[in-house]
């Protein structure tokens, strides 16, 4: 296995880190390393910055370890070295959904996400048509377009693709998460500079919202939005707004929004049937050139039917594998290179896990949970970490108030009785809760 290049190796292990840490852990930090020497067990992965090389060591350093002795059968250290980047990412593709946008610029759209690469079939075939339909004839047919569905069924996909049209034809696009919508309104208000906030989005010829179930409860920005909303549609600015479910299913909406969601056309898509899976999978070999056996994509559309990024991601890691082993891959070959994923008891996970998943997942370090930092982000953080512990660990009161720095015991107990009633009533904060649940390695 020494023989095989370090950056081979590392490829297969990213693959493999990829589906086993949460999509926002991977983007900010494990996406823009590089494998750069393996000699003697010893493997040096190379870092953009310093701070990435300390939360690596720091938070993930055992993860990846692991991940590496599973690949390369043999003990392994890791080491990482700084600058240790040795191809800039092409500029679209680095693209990173948790960016705030500020302008409207290309760059805010992944260059993949157009409507040629989008596949149709019956799942999606009327989401595409309204998508292609208004990217076309902007303001003019339905307003707004409403498209929801489950994750990973290309939401976002269709907005990238709509917005990139309408920048071509030079129409003032902006495309914002609810979430950046949010927290830019929050932020003006802070700042006192509502009326900036304000004309930023109520002077564009096209609005694009991504997942604005987001907002569903939080009043203020709920009422800003419908003001925004408003003015776009007495103006017929096109807007186009995704969501994980129906106007009338979105939890706590405000009344006001979820009837103006329905002036236009609400369109779903649903999770894709064997062959759209297949030909999704096929077009992605084909525009990167790779080869695979037929029965090995159809071997892969059959791990996952209700999410297109983690078929993508199967197909990663099976596509690193086969760099690795070079040889042809099997469907027997394809098993054992996704033997890891899904389909396993889920395994007990030890509080520092819980702890270090819940801190990467807010950007944090896990020295921010277990100290007395008491801003807002890292307060629910915290309790987001008390209340996984006591849902996943067999610890005690007493012994997760100790992992989180001390704190007492009725803290903790009030801190889960909290979130639970949270949860019960935020989607988001559920999702959140199930993203970081599946992040960590099992
Ligand atoms: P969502 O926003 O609904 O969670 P995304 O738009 O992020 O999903 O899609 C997840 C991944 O699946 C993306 O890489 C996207 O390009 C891909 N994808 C989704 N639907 C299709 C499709 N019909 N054809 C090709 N790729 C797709
Ligand atoms: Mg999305």
């Amino acid at each position: 296995m020494e023989g095989r290049s370090a950056r081979d190796i590392w490829e297969a292990a990213l693959g493999e880190l990829q589906v086993q840490v949460s999509k926002s852990n991977y983007r900010t930090w494990l996406e823009k390393t590089t494998g750069l020497a393996y000699d003697n067990g010893q493997f040096v992965i190379g870092v953009p910055t310093t701070f990435i090389a300390e939360y690596l060591d720091q938070n993930q350093r055992s993860l990846i370890e692991k991940t590496l002795i599973g690949i390369t059968q043999q003990d392994t250290r890791v080491h990482f070295h700084v600058n240790g980047r040795h191809e800039e990412p092409p500029v679209n593709y680095a693209f990173d959904e948790t960016t705030p946008v500020r302008e409207a610029s290309p760059l805010i759209f992944n260059s993949k996400y157009t409507f040629d690469a989008f596949v149709v079939g019956s799942c999606n075939r009327l989401a595409y048509a309204a998508a292609l339909g208004v990217a076309e004839n902007p303001g003019q047919n339905y307003n707004p377009l409403f498209i929801y569905g489950g994750a990973g069924l290309g939401k976002t996909h269709l907005l990238h693709a709509i917005g990139q049209v309408a920048l071509s034809a030079k129409i003032e696009v902006l495309y914002v998460t609810a979430e950046q919508f949010t927290n830019e309104f929050i932020n003006a208000i802070q700042h006192r500079k509502t009326a900036e906030f304000r004309n930023k989005y109520r002077s564009v010829d096209m609005l694009l919202i991504d997942d604005i179930h987001f907002i569903s409860g939080k009043g203020q920005t709920e009422e800003c939005f419908v003001h925004t909303f408003n003015e776009l549609h007495n103006a017929s600015h096109q807007m186009v707004i995704t969501s994980d479910r129906s106007p009338k299913d979105v939890p706590q909406l405000a009344e006001q929004l979820r009837s103006r969601f329905e002036w236009g056309l609400v369109v779903d898509i649903q999770p894709p049937d064997f062959d759209t899976r297949l030909a999704i999978l096929q077009t992605r070999v084909e525009r990167e050139g790779i080869t695979l056996p037929p029965e090995v994509l159809e071997f892969i559309a059959n791990q996952s039917e209700q999410n297109i990024r983690e078929l993508e991601g199967y197909l990663n890691r099976v596509t690193a594998y086969a760099k690795l082993v070079r040889t042809p891959l099997t469907p027997r070959l394809t098993a054992e290179a996704l033997k890891a994923i899904g389909k396993k008891a889920p395994k007990k996970v030890t509080p520092k896990t819980v702890i270090e998943s819940v801190a990467s997942s807010f950007q944090l370090a896990p020295s921010d949970l277990i100290g007395r930092k008491r801003d807002k982000e890292t307060a629910l953080a915290r309790q987001i970490a008390m209340y996984l512990l006591r849902e996943e660990t067999r610890c005690s009161l007493a012994q997760i108030g100790q992992e989180l720095g001390g704190r007492d015991h009725s803290t903790v107990i009030h801190a889960c009785q909290r979130l639970a009633g949270d949860i019960e009533a935020s989607p988001s904060l559920r999702r959140k809760i199930n993203e970081i649940r599946q992040g960590w390695p099992q």
